[in-house]
């Protein structure tokens, strides 16, 4: 038995992998008999359709075609330094024959203006003959047998020239009657055949893959092997997705799919001869042999692993509107129009007319755009003008189609993709589900199609919960929340997540890595970025690269104070961004800014997460979702909320004084760079606001009471450390604030309440003993709510509230809930 071995042009670029293919011909004919199917050196044909367009245009070609020669000597020159039997003089004799021969047919073009298909024929195909040719002599001067088949006069064909079809029992009649020498290896060109009258004909752009299964099919091969430049069918095409996962095996139903829907691994017409005779086909790397490769063979049984999950394209799209007339009969019409689109043999996508509106639309490669147009005119309008008037084309359009085990079932999954598309502002103008229960394809512009495909197939195949972080602000909590994902990685990994940090800034500098930032040497990386960078740049900066890169979901931490950055959320959201942020300046800002951004959020299906906002990492926001999402009312609250203030008061009652308590606490970084900061309460009343909000409350940050702690109003216009030496006046207004509220078994603390009226207020109160907030000291936050569930006695959220750790740990929290 045979076996069957293509080389496509990947394979044969240049001199170097002409040698490895040579290689692989020799140790497999030491086990089989082979027969080798050659394609032309990669761009070689490319470059002679374009010389032929040059031609046919009156511009000048000769210089041109110097560079196909130049560029054969230089692979036949190579050869023979390294292999001296090789018969340099003989294989230069053909290259100049042949290039002779295109330059005779191309002056013909010049002069006539155009180039009929057969000749179109023989000069595309001149780049097959010649590596034939190449390859036999270097088989030859290793002392190799080898005939070569010559594929016009044995292989025939019926159909177009330039995209026929094969007869194979005419071909395969004529096959047998070749005498090949028994231990010989055969070696046929590729992409071409015969017609009857045995004259050049094409197989379609890729064909050298159709004609290996056509010589498979002919000889009934044990094997026909495919070798090109990866390392099997993949679950997308590797030169758009950087890291597709190889089908071990796939059936020939599902290969066709792939193939028709455009993966250019398999010319589209290779499967059918191969399915017919039952013959398996091995995708190879020829740059990596001993790779397992893929298995195309037939899965006949009913089961899902028939169907492997890929992702498709083709690109230059184009889509057709046609406009009837009311009196018209739309469905005569649309019968018409697919018979007359059939008999070209030109496969359009997705046929619906809408009656109502009494139009057709349909899609179709850019190619066929000419061909339509004329079968349209001709066929449904009488004049020029109406054509013009009812004919729209839409060009620059591209398809992406995803192959799944019954797809078009899984609305969940449609959905994901549509929603993900229309977050990342990529507009499909079709949704269409295939013939085939196995395929979806969306049709959009050209322009996203890189874009598209990456993100579908992260859906797909990827399964892997991927977040993509922009770090905004490296303060405390900013640095501690990189630790710590660092640290978590193995349990991430458990978890199916995979974070990604994408972008890094402070109030000066960006750093930024479209794959990924390392998370072990982002200092060092940030350290040496000098460009700097102004505050308002930020966002123009991060739309550029959402523009031009994917994400899957990416969020933005906002771990500044700025207000400038929190005026931005909406722009985020609106760019296909999630907030998490311990930031409270946007959640305080005006109440039609409160409920905006949580519109937008909604709509845009994005999350906007500020667990942080209040009580550090303590779970605040959520226990108050949960209380309202179960019909619970709060009656009144009561808490400390400043982690400095709750360390101060606490040094109070140990019989520390104010300004020492204060001189500590700042110390232990516990407070603002200016404790005036703290103790001007703004800090306290915003999040006292928040938790009000939450509530359910419509107030401003105005509207909440701030009784001032000091006796007197702070100074703003003394320095830092004149502020801290004023302040030991104030010493004995506290230690008689303490004493006092101690003999009525209470202690001082700095509160902010919601009373049953609604009205927030914040200030020094006396506690006592029987309050849960009696104990609170060194820093705790203490919550206690008291609702229509939790009453008499409330609700109590207690620990520390503040300090990088857990702070940073409550956004790291939060930053998973968009995955989990
Ligand atoms: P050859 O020259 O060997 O015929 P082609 O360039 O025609 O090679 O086909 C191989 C190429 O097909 C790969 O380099 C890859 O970029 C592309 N391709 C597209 N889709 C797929 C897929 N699903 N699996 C593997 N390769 C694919
Ligand atoms: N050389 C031809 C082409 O580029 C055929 C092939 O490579 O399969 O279309
Ligand atoms: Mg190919």
């Amino acid at each position: 038995m045979i076996n069957v071995l293509k080389f496509g042009g990947t394979s044969l670029k240049n001199s170097k992998t002409i040698f490895s293919v040579s290689k692989i011909i020799q140790e497999k004919c030491k086990k089989n008999k082979i027969a080798v199917v050659l394609s032309a050196p990669a761009k070689i044909t490319n470059y002679l359709e374009k010389l032929i367009k040059i031609a046919i245009n009156k511009k000048r070609y000769e210089k041109k075609i110097l560079y196909i020669k130049k560029k054969f000597y230089k692979i036949i020159k190579k050869i023979y330094k390294k292999n001296k039997k090789f018969n340099f003089f003989k294989t230069k004799k053909k290259i100049d024959k042949e290039i002779n021969f295109i330059q005779k047919n191309l002056k013909s073009i010049y002069i006539l203006n155009q180039c009929p298909d057969n000749t179109f024929a023989k000069i595309i195909s001149r780049g097959e003959i010649l590596s034939t040719y190449i390859m036999k002599n270097i088989l030859i001067s290793k002392k190799y047998n080898v005939d070569i088949i010559n594929p016009v006069k044995n292989i025939i064909t019926f159909g177009k020239i330039l995209d026929s079809y094969v007869n194979i029992p005419l071909s395969n009649k004529n096959l047998k009657k070749i005498k090949i020498k028994k231990n010989s290896i055969i070696l046929m060109p590729g992409f071409i055949a015969g017609d009857k009258k045995k004259k050049t004909v094409l197989l379609g752009r890729n064909g050298s893959d159709y004609s290996a299964a056509i010589l498979s099919a002919c000889f009934k091969a044990k094997v026909c092997e495919i070798w090109t430049d990866v390392d099997g069918i993949l679950t997308c095409d590797p030169k758009i997705v950087s890291n597709p996962k190889i089908i071990k095996k796939i059936s020939y139903q599902n290969i066709t799919e792939l193939s028709n829907l455009g993966a250019k691994v398999l010319h589209h017409k290779t499967i059918k001869p191969l399915q017919k005779f039952n013959i398996p086909c091995h995708i190879k790397n020829t740059f990596n042999k001993n790779k397992k490769g893929t298995e195309i063979l037939d899965l006949n049984k009913k089961s899902k692993k028939k169907y492997h999950a890929s992702v498709t394209y083709i690109k230059n799209i184009c889509m057709f509107l046609i406009k009837i007339k009311k009196k018209e009969n739309i469905k005569k019409i649309q019968k018409i129009l697919i018979k007359s689109i059939k008999f070209q043999n030109i496969f359009i996508f997705s046929l619906i007319h809408f009656i109502n509106q009494n139009s057709i639309k349909f899609y179709c490669k850019k190619k066929y755009k000419k061909i339509i147009k004329k079968i349209i005119q001709k066929k449904i309008f009488k004049s020029k003008n109406e054509f013009k008037k009812y004919i729209i084309i839409k060009k620059k359009l591209s398809i992406i189609s995803v192959i799944k085990y019954k797809i078009t079932k899984q609305k969940k999954l449609i959905n994901k993709i549509k929603k993900s598309l229309y977050n990342s502002n990529i507009k499909t103008f079709l949704f269409n589900n295939n013939i085939s229960k196995n395929s979806i394809s969306i049709i959009l512009k050209s322009k996203h199609i890189k874009i598209g495909i990456k993100l579908i197939h992260k859906i797909i195949i990827n399964k892997k919960k991927i977040i993509e972080i922009f770090l905004l602000g490296i303060g405390g909590i900013g640095k501690t929340l990189l630790n710590q994902i660092s640290l978590e990685k193995s349990n991430l990994k458990k978890l199916n997540i995979t974070i990604n940090i994408c972008l890094i800034s402070n109030s000066n500098k960006i750093l930024f890595n479209e794959n990924k930032i390392s998370i072990k040497n982002w200092k060092k990386d940030f350290q040496k970025i000098k460009k700097k960078y102004e505050e308002k740049d930020l966002i123009k900066t991060i739309n550029k690269i959402t523009e031009k890169n994917y994400y899957i979901n990416p969020v933005i931490i906002d771990c500044t104070s700025s207000k400038k950055i929190s005026h931005q959320y909406y722009n985020y959201i609106k760019n296909g961004f999630h907030i998490v942020t311990p930031n409270k300046k946007f959640n305080t800002r005006n109440t039609n800014h409160y409920k905006k951004i949580r519109k937008i959020a909604k709509n845009k299906e994005k999350n906007f997460f500020y667990e942080t906002n209040v009580g550090g990492g303590l779970p605040i926001i959520q226990t108050i979702k949960n209380l309202k999402n179960t019909g619970d009312k709060l009656i009144s609250f009561k808490g400390i909320l400043s982690g400095s203030l709750s360390y101060i008061f606490g040094k109070l009652e140990q019989g520390i004084s104010f300004s020492e308590a204060i001189k500590k606490a700042k110390n232990k970084g516990l407070t603002e760079p200016d404790p005036r900061d703290d103790l001007s309460g703004l800090d306290v009343a915003r999040k006292l606001l928040i938790i009000a909000r939450e509530f359910g409350y419509q107030l401003e940050l105005k509207n909440i009471i701030i009784k001032n702690i000091l006796p007197e109003p702070i100074n703003k216009k003394i320095s830092i450390k004149k502020f801290l030496k004023k302040i030991e006046d104030y010493n004995k207004y506290f230690y008689k604030k303490v004493s006092s509220a101690k003999i009525n078994n209470k202690k001082i603390k700095f509160i902010g309440k919601i009373n049953k009226n609604g009205i927030c207020s914040i200030k020094i109160s006396k506690i006592h003993k029987n309050d849960p907030l009696y104990g609170i000291k060194n820093g705790e936050n203490a919550l206690s709510f008291y609702s229509k569930y939790y009453h008499p006695m409330p609700l109590v959220i207690r620990g520390y509230g503040a300090g990088k750790e857990v702070t940073a740990s409550g956004v790291f929290s939060d930053l998973l809930k968009i995955v989990l």
